[in-house]
């Protein structure tokens, strides 16, 4: 097998449109990634075929709609190397995800004095409920640093888990920088203290191969819509004894075994966290675009990515003033970036008369930009679907807006 760039570009329809009378060039799939054909057919064939609610139903419908639901968890746990598909939770995404274990994980184990350990380089969404956690509790946020390539400090690391560490939380893959970060290692030092390891795998899925058993970590987030799947679906993995000790969040439908006025008692994992109707056509949908992936060359689809990856850093690099933010020897997908007297936010406006879509910002990792000392990037981020002919449309798009813009 191997990676026929142009056969699989042809099986995302929104790709192939016009924008501004220009064919669109799609750079921003760290932001969301576009979905192909079947994912789009399995959300829509779910609504036509068999609408149903899961787990209550005895009728035809409801039956189906419960497999075909329960088998995406099956797909998940599969693709992210899980035991066992009940330490699968299916949430609205990583965001969900982090504050679930925050919720419940955190307010069971986490006291005043303990230390939450999180690289300097997390998505908000793996620092907020993290500094929410500790003021409830009086615990203290502690950060890993970094060089300024973007390369985590693993020795610093060493020195900051400690005794009091109760949860280390590092971003597998950077959506700012594009570093692909050692966890296997953080979970060794996080293990090693009597501590769990909490990765953030939004970027990652699309990118990298995840094997939660084998990189040995407790709980990893992930957002289906950074995989090809719909948004407003993604699943926290948990290991099935952590998972089983955590109390529950939200309460409501579906999460429990029996309610009186007096008592309830909870469903088994994953139930438990579990409230009310899911998204039964998103976590279909989800499955499909993992068995997409799963029926593609993934290694030879790695290779290609990374070819597209190498181009663009030496196309950018040809630019006068422009610099790299992220060179991480072990990079993904994205390529972010400053230019002199440019701001981010006028290239990506003039970039979009030209169809192409970039990320200008702060990529929700302000603490990222604070360490750079800028206020925002231009991020290009990648998908299976680029080529190094949207680097080069990109690069003339960049040389074209220097050109009003300085
Ligand atoms: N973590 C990282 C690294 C991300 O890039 C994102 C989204 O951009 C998130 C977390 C949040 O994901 P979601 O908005 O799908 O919950």
């Amino acid at each position: 097998m191997n990676f026929d760039v142009e056969r699989e570009r042809a099986r995302f329809p929104a790709l192939h449109q016009q924008v501004w009378n220009k064919p669109l060039t799609w750079l921003d799939s760290a932001a969301t990634t576009q979905k192909p054909d079947v994912v789009i057919d399995a959300e829509a064939a779910f609504y036509r075929e068999d609408n149903a609610n899961v787990h209550r139903g005895v009728h035809a419908l409801s039956a189906r709609a419960t497999q075909k639901f329960e088998a995406g968890r099956d797909k998940i746990a599969k693709f992210l190397g899980a035991a066992e598909s009940r330490e699968i939770v299916l949430l609205r995404g990583t965001t969900e995800a982090v504050n679930l274990v925050a919720n419940t994980w955190g307010t069971a184990n986490v006291k005043a004095g303990d230390e939450i350990a999180i690289s300097g380089m997390e998505h908000h969404s793996n620092i907020v409920p993290w500094q929410m956690l500790c003021q409830r509790t009086g615990a203290t946020l502690r950060v890993l640093p970094y060089d300024d390539r973007g390369v985590l400090d693993l020795d610093a690391a060493r020195t900051i888990i400690g005794p009091k560490t109760k949860l280390v939380g590092c971003v597998h893959v950077s959506n700012a920088l594009g570093t692909v970060n050692p966890v296997r290692d953080l979970a060794a030092l996080a293990h090693a203290q009597g501590a769990v390891m909490l990765v953030d795998g939004a970027q990652a899925t699309a990118h990298v191969p995840v094997d939660v058993v084998g990189m040995d970590i407790d709980f990893y987030a992930m957002s289906g819509h950074k995989v090809y799947a719909p948004t407003g679906i993604g699943a926290l993995y948990g290991k099935a004894k952590l998972l089983e000790a955590m109390p529950p969040w939200q309460g409501g439908g579906d999460m429990i075994r029996s309610v009186t006025f007096e008592k309830t008692l909870y469903a088994a994992i994953p139930a438990k966290f579990e409230a009310g109707t899911p998204n039964v056509a998103g976590v279909i949908a989800l499955g499909v675009a993992l068995d997409y992936l799963g029926s593609l060359d993934r290694e030879a689809m790695y290779a290609h990515e990374d070819d597209v990856l190498a181009y663009g850093t030496e196309r950018l690099l040809e630019i006068p003033g422009l610099r790299m933010v992220g060179t991480a020897p072990q990079k993904v997908g994205v390529l972010s970036f400053v230019i002199d007297g440019v701001h981010p936010h006028d290239l990506g406006t003039i970039l979009d008369r030209h169809g192409i879509a970039i990320r200008t910002g702060h990529h929700c990792a302000q603490p990222v930009m604070a360490h750079f000392k800028i206020p925002a990037t231009a991020r290009a981020s990648l998908g299976l679907y680029n080529t190094r002919a949207d680097i080069d449309r990109l690069i003339d798009g960049l040389l074209a807006a220097i050109k009003v813009l300085r």
